[in-house]
């Protein structure tokens, strides 16, 4: 990753966890916004880092932290409060039967961690099937299945790490796409998968939409037959809603579009509305085997009771004020704006996405499909400088789609205005 000199004066005391920081520092925050020190209003199109799903500092999630700071905040690991056991129940009595138990955590990575390990210690295996281009996290066996430079320092992915290629359609990974799929990525996939086994699986862990490879969605039919695949293996499937949960794809969960559901499913990031929250939700049976077998899965902050509480007010708003359905609306009006810019811009090769979770991607050419990150970067740059936040994906092979997840709360004025920058900074970075 490129190194460049940091223009905010004081980040010399910081370890660089990325290549670049914004080179603004942020005082405010409030819905679609985020205000900066020197007096600028910055729209956001990302959500913070996709967390922020009901837009920046709500006033319920301010009040539930507010209230909560007179409960404990921190608790020895094994004991429960209120709020916990409160927001485990409301959780699973949203989700269908089969994800009936909930274990709270901090972070998507520790619920993916905490996920694998229940797969792997129910199953007796240790091989792990993900997407390439996924991101699950930054810990150990999360980041097996996340894009390889987060290893770089760290060493190879876990032994029995296996990858099979996401259905890419504009980019079709087997060549193979005219348009529509047919799984063909999907069958090839497994079968390397099959030829490299060594008798030992475990899990299948997807997104539904595969954010960080550019918005790339599993359709109802792939995921039936990777449901069925896994099944013939005895593979858990495992589904990390970190994204797309929450009303983000236009439904409470983006795997309510299938018809049939994971085994193990993670949530985060949209979960604690913008709080470090996150769970790992499983069906009774394996919760009672892992159990069984001695499962221990204690961190320091466990079932703490403050995240809890804003884990609350988060599901009373996407409840009470229907999310899910709101997502739908604005996402259809934002991709109607974008596929109007893509008129106009030779630049944009594709929109894709649904709901507010969606993929605008820069190319050089519209014929070749030839991509362009550096333009994809200019273009976000500029944005930047326009007062508009944008999410651009720089994993290999993926690199260069904007990924547009704005808050759920943003308004139609808010979509036009956004739409209004991007296409100055488009027409200007490629002038
Ligand atoms: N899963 C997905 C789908 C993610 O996008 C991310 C974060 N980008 C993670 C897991 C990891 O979450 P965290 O950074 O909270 O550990």
């Amino acid at each position: 990753m490129e190194q460049q000199p940091n223009a905010i004066p004081g980040t010399d005391a910081l370890i660089r966890y990325c290549g670049t920081f914004t080179p603004l520092l942020a005082e405010r925050a409030e819905g679609s916004y985020v205000y900066t020190t020197d007096g600028r209003a910055i729209l956001d199109f990302t959500s913070g880092q996709m967390c922020s799903v009901f837009g920046h500092n709500h006033p319920d999630i301010v009040a539930a932290l507010q209230r909560a700071g007179d409960q404990p905040i921190h608790l020895l690991s094994a004991m429960l409060s209120p709020a916990v056991l409160e927001l485990c129940q409301q959780l699973a009595a949203l989700l269908p039967e089969g994800l009936d138990r909930c274990l709270l955590l901090n972070t998507g990575s520790e619920s993916n961690e905490a996920a694998l390990r229940m797969a792997k210690l129910s199953s007796g295996g240790f091989e792990v099937i993900g997407f390439a281009g996924s991101w699950h996290g930054m810990t150990a066996g999360a980041q097996s299945y996340t894009y390889s430079l987060t290893r770089r320092g760290y060493g190879p992915a876990m032994p029995g790490s296996l990858m099979i290629p996401p259905p890419y359609a504009y980019r079709c990974p087997v060549q193979h796409c005219k348009g529509t799929c047919d799984h063909t990525c999907l069958e090839a996939g497994m079968q390397l998968c099959d030829q490299q086994s060594v008798g030992a699986y475990a899990a299948l862990i997807a997104e539904p939409v595969l954010s960080a490879a550019g918005i790339i969605t599993l359709t109802p039919g792939y995921v039936a037959r990777l449901r069925e695949l896994c099944d013939e293996r005895g593979l858990y499937l495992i589904f990390d809603e970190a994204q797309t949960a929450f009303g983000r794809t236009g439904h409470n969960f983006a795997f309510e579009a299938y018809e049939v559901q994971p085994d193990l499913l993670t949530l985060s990031k949209t979960l604690g509305g913008g709080l470090p929250l996150a769970a790992t939700i499983s069906s009774r049976e394996i919760e009672e085997d892992c159990y069984e077998k001695g499962f221990m899965y204690v961190t320091s902050h466990v079932s703490d009771p403050l995240p809890a509480a804003v884990g609350l007010a988060t599901l009373n708003i996407l409840l009470r004020d229907e999310m899910a359905a709101r997502a739908r609306e604005m996402g259809t009006y934002l991709k109607a704006a974008l596929l109007e810019l893509q008129e106009r811009h030779e630049c944009i090769g594709d929109i894709r996405g649904a709901g507010l979770l969606l993929g605008l991607e820069v190319v050089a050419d519209r014929h070749t499909r030839a991509p362009s990150p550096e333009l994809g970067s200019r273009i976000a740059d500029r944005c930047l400088e326009l007062g508009l936040s944008m999410n651009i994906v720089r994993i290999k092979g993926y690199a260069g789609v904007f990924r547009i997840a704005p808050p759920l709360t943003i308004t139609r004025e808010e979509i036009d205005l956004g739409i209004s920058i991007l296409d100055q900074a488009i027409a200007e970075a490629v002038a």
